[in-house]
């Protein structure tokens, strides 16, 4: 099949990218989640960028096998941690499953869930505003405020109930704030990184539209945060007022909150992909957990910049369930050998795959304000 000129276009602007990891003798490779799970030389950081390459160069075909290929990363980015040159893998590949999709090579499952998507603006097909407005005291959904809380869909779907931690925690530093209830409650990356750009385009278009006016927007979801800031200026769209994660909007007033109730346990803190490695926030929610404890979290080994996977990332979940569930089970097995009783994080799919990795061994898994609503006790 004849390269069209939106594939060619990703071929020039990645080019760097596709020679470079393509002859590269594998400098990241011992670091790659997928590749680590699957044992396979093919889904290797060099071993998905060569297979680009030889499509590219029209040696291979771009059919489903090599398209299957494409979608074996979780875009964590710890790559780019061993990278001399700091390149970043995920968004090439994201151009070729764009490419998988318009040419119908993409996996049966990123190609369904368009579908699923359209249903109600997110990838649960599920109605997120009854779920906003069971969990949110009514004076908080309508109006203006000085702040705007961007729930994001996949902290809705998994767990409501860290939306009633972030009101509790807002209201105890008095924040005039409201909750986005209507219309779809998505940033839209799961659809983009599965590579339905055209849905994404005219979604980021709208949402923008949205948000604009809203001076402060903060979001429990650092997918979320990444795309409204980063993602969508690529295309050209910037939301008028800052967006924050709410781990780094809470961290910045403490000093206002009372702690009555400190959670007395051991506790370690996983690093979020997109809240770490692609947003550069790792100390806001070592402070939370710091204010909520009295003590500091236990650390990974592997932390900070070289904080390892949950596996949640990138569709893997979607398109290869096992291999994402694989991941997160190497991580909550690194968690039974800390030493801590409870594993906190600060984003809803890493609290949700490291939840589910952790279930049969009876591991604990919570958001940073879940534990800080905890710790300032009962209202009142
Ligand atoms: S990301 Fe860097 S280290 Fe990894 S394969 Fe590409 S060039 Fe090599
Ligand atoms: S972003 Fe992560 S999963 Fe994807 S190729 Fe790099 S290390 Fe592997």
């Amino acid at each position: 099949m004849a390269q069209n000129s939106e594939l060619k276009r990703a071929f020039q602007a990645f080019r760097r990218e596709i020679e470079y990891c393509s002859y590269c003798p594998k400098l990241c490779r011992f670091a790659c989640p997928v590749a680590q799970i699957e044992h396979s030389e093919t889904v290797t950081p060099t071993g998905k960028m060569t297979l680009l390459r030889l499509v590219r160069d029209r040696v291979l075909p771009f059919d489903a096998d090599s398209a299957d290929v494409f979608y074996r990363c979780t875009g964590c980015l710890i790559s780019r941690t061993y990278c001399e040159h700091r390149i970043e893998v995920m968004p090439v590949l994201e151009a070729a499953r764009a490419e998988a999709v318009a040419r119908g090579v993409a996996p049966a499952r990123a190609m369904q869930a368009l579908e699923t998507w359209q249903k109600q603006g997110n990838p649960f097909g599920e109605d997120l505003s009854a779920i906003v407005r069971n969990h949110v005291p009514e004076k908080y959904l309508d109006g203006s405020a000085e702040v705007l809380l961007f729930p994001g869909c996949t902290a809705l779907h998994y767990h409501p109930a860290n939306l009633e931690a972030i009101v509790r925690v807002l209201e105890a530093l008095h924040v005039d704030f409201r909750v986005l209830h209507q219309g779809r409650i998505c940033c839209g990356n799961p659809i983009h990184t599965l590579g339905h750009r055209e849905t994404f385009a005219t979604h980021s278009r709208e949402l923008m539209a949205r948000l604009a006016g809203w001076k402060t927007i903060v979001s429990p979801c650092p997918t979320c945060v990444y795309y409204l800031k980063e993602v969508y200026a690529r295309t050209g769209l910037k939301p008028a007022g800052e967006v924050l994660h709410i781990s780094e909007y809470v961290a910045a007033r403490l000093s206002e909150l009372s702690v009555r109730e400190p959670v007395e346990k051991k506790i370690i803190y996983h690093d979020p992909c997109h809240l770490g490695r692609y947003l550069g926030v790792y100390d806001p929610p070592r402070l939370i957990l710091e204010k909520a404890t009295g003590q500091q979290p236990l650390e990974f080994y592997e932390h900070r910049e070289a904080g390892t996977c949950c596996g949640g990332g990138g569709g893997v979940p979607l398109t290869h369930p096992q291999t994402a569930r694989a991941i997160g089970q190497n991580k909550m097995q690194d968690f039974a050998r800390s030493g801590a009783e409870l594993l906190a994080t600060a984003c809803p799919m890493c609290q949700r795959m490291l939840d589910r990795s952790g279930r049969e061994q009876g591991a604990v898994v919570e958001d940073v304000i879940a534990l800080l609503a905890q710790s300032l006790g009962p209202q009142g």
